[in-house]
């Protein structure tokens, strides 16, 4: 950068390469390093119109974040200006989910309906100054009126209304006199400017409904950018970041600051919006999948909703992990949703404790081992943290093993246990399979099978090694389960494109209960939320509803992380 020619700072987001970390960092490194801004400010401006979602945590991290690193401040702002679609349920729950997050806003917690009467009064300053007038065209009318992209808009009859006129007929709008749709506060800008926003944008219209912290107290509610803006400037925010559909907002985001005696300058900034494959992440389409019933509510965890996510057992810093790993670009496109279960499985594999689990259970009976003797196996609590110790898991005479886990006339490649084969059990013994019982429908129901006494801990002192392992629960210790096993919600990578209806893309199989499973004791009285690895099986957690004796788990995520293949075959295809 040139240090002898002073020249206005360039505010367009749209700079060049970042020298370190996403665009949005190198911009506001730059206004702290070259002193325009002495700190930063941010904000996350939610509509309480649903429950967050990944795409909302990842705008949350940017946000977030940069003001942390930085050393300054974030807020929490609602933007609940559409009282029809907002209500206090989701109010509570998204603040709950920042929480989870992992984010906490101190006591900086604002809504825009905070400012109701700061925003009218600088309405009145509007239309005091000409900015500003009443319009009596219909919704209808107003949308004919403005033109096209390649057209310049037609000026409304009642865009030279005398200010007197529009101050009685604005307060009077206030005052509740007229219906809803009546009549809109315009700003008076320029019906042939290229860009439609600044053909004269409403900037209040009148609606008559309770609102959830105003109650019946206004008739008319300020639009997104009559409050966005203003609100910023009101909270002292520098950079007010959101997504590029906001892009063309951002003139009349300037005009606004520009024409209001609002006390600071802030400043917008856009990023594109985080998509996933097999994922719709539109608060439109998420509430006709709850209302429409195909799942069971915001925090199913089939739900890209953070509620959901968190339900579904996934850790909130493998959420912040991927929102840095996706990165934030200029310009949108759809990022495969593996790479959010690969970031969330990293910090699985390293914090999540295992555990042994049976979800389709078969009878062994080890008949050389004695009868009513417990012996209780150490075995290590994660192998990836060996300061996490190890827990006793009571073996016995009687175990459970996975059915698939035995074959009996098993081709080449199947090395679990057979007849006459020898396997490991996990930190218990080696077993040999003698003999196979079935019920008279010919399925088999037990095996009856013999240990090697000198490979307890499941190591043979000759050196031998077994080519499987197998984990297991002893079947006077193990504890009932359901569990449910979660794939994506939808079965293509593009829901509802091609003209198709989102529901018939949805998954058949994204939720298969299993109703008779089995866990090892400790399991028992895992917290809710807390995600464990069933060996071999993958990553679950206890339901919120799981009670004693009607456990319940959800499957998190499978062990096989298929992000890294997807990428080496991204490079192939591209090379
Ligand atoms: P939706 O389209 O899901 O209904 P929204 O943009 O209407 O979302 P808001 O509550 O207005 O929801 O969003 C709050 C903030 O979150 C906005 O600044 C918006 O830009 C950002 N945001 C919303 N969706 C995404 C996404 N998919 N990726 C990144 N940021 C997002
Ligand atoms: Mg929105």
């Amino acid at each position: 950068m040139s240090s002898q020619t002073p020249s206005t700072p360039e505010r367009d987001a749209t700079p060049g390469p970042p020298e370190r970390g996403d665009f949005i960092r190198e911009i506001v490194a730059a206004d702290l390093r070259e002193g325009r801004l002495d700190t930063v400010v941010t904000r996350f401006p939610p509509e309480p119109n649903g429950y967050l979602h990944i795409g909302h945590a990842q705008a949350i991290w940017l946000s977030f974040s940069i003001a942390d690193e930085f050393g300054g401040h974030y807020n929490l702002r609602f933007d609940d200006t559409n009282p029809v679609k907002e209500e206090q349920e989701y109010i509570d729950a998204i603040q709950a989910d920042i929480r989870w997050l992992g984010y906490d806003w101190d006591d900086r917690l604002y809504f825009a309906s905070d400012y109701f009467e700061q925003l009218y009064e600088w309405a009145l300053d509007l239309i005091r100054a000409g900015k500003a007038y009443v319009d009596d065209l219909s919704a209808d009318e107003i949308r004919e009126y403005r033109g096209t992209l390649t057209e310049a808009g037609r000026e409304s009859p009642w865009r030279e209304r005398p200010v007197d006129e529009n101050l009685d007929l604005f307060e009077r709008m206030r005052a509740g006199e007229f219906p809803d749709g009546s009549r809109v506060l315009r700003a008076r800008i320029d019906m042939a400017a290229a860009n439609v926003h600044l053909r004269d944008p409403v900037l209040y219209r009148i609606l008559h409904a309770e609102h959830p912290r105003t109650g019946a107290g206004w008739s008319i509610y300020p639009t997104y950018d009559m409050a966005h803006g203003q609100s910023d400037a009101i909270e002292g925010i520098t950079h007010s970041i959101c997504t590029l559909e906001f892009k063309d907002h951002r003139p009349l985001y300037d005009w606004l600051i520009e024409n209001l005696p609002v006390p600071s300058r802030p400043h917008q900034y856009e990023f594109a919006r985080l998509n996933l494959t097999y994922t719709v992440l539109s608060k439109r389409l998420l509430l006709r999948l709850v209302e429409g019933g195909i799942v069971r509510g915001w925090d199913d965890p089939r739900m890209p909703t953070l509620s959901g996510l968190r339900r579904r057992g996934f850790p909130p810093e493998g959420i912040r992990a991927f929102a840095a790993l996706a990165g934030v670009a200029r310009a949108g496109k759809v990022l495969e949703v593996e790479m959010l279960e690969h970031a969330v499985r990293d910090v699985l594999n390293r914090t999540a404790a295992r555990r042994f689990a049976v979800l389709d259970p078969l009878r062994v009976v080890i008949e050389d081992f004695p009868e009513g003797v417990v012996e209780d196996m150490q075995v290590p609590n994660n192998p990836e943290d060996p300061a996490s110790g190890s827990r006793p898991v009571p073996f016995s005479r009687e175990l459970f093993i996975e059915r698939d886990d035995f074959m009996e006339d098993p081709p080449r490649k199947f090395f679990r246990l057979a007849p006459g084969r020898e396997v490991r059990l996990r930190s218990a013994y080696f077993i040999t399979c003698r003999e196979v019982v079935k019920d008279d429908a010919g399925r088999v129901v037990t095996l009856r099978c013999t240990h090697d006494p000198a490979t307890r801990g499941g190591d043979a002192p000759d050196g031998r090694r077994p080519k499987a392992t197998l984990h297991w629960v002893s079947a006077a210790h193990a504890v009932p389960a359901e569990v449910h096993l979660y794939d994506h919600l939808f079965s293509v990578p593009y829901p509802g494109a091609d003209g198709r209806d989102l529901f018939d893309d949805l998954n058949p199989d994204s939720e298969v209960v299993l109703r008779d499973c089995l866990v090892e004791p400790s399991v028992a009285d895992l917290p809710a939320g807390e995600t464990v690895q069933f060996e071999r099986l993958g990553y679950f957690c206890p339901d919120p509803d799981s009670r004693p004796g009607a456990l319940v788990f959800n499957r998190t995520l499978t062990l096989r992380d298929t992000w890294a293949k997807l990428q080496a075959q991204g490079r192939a295809d591209a090379g």
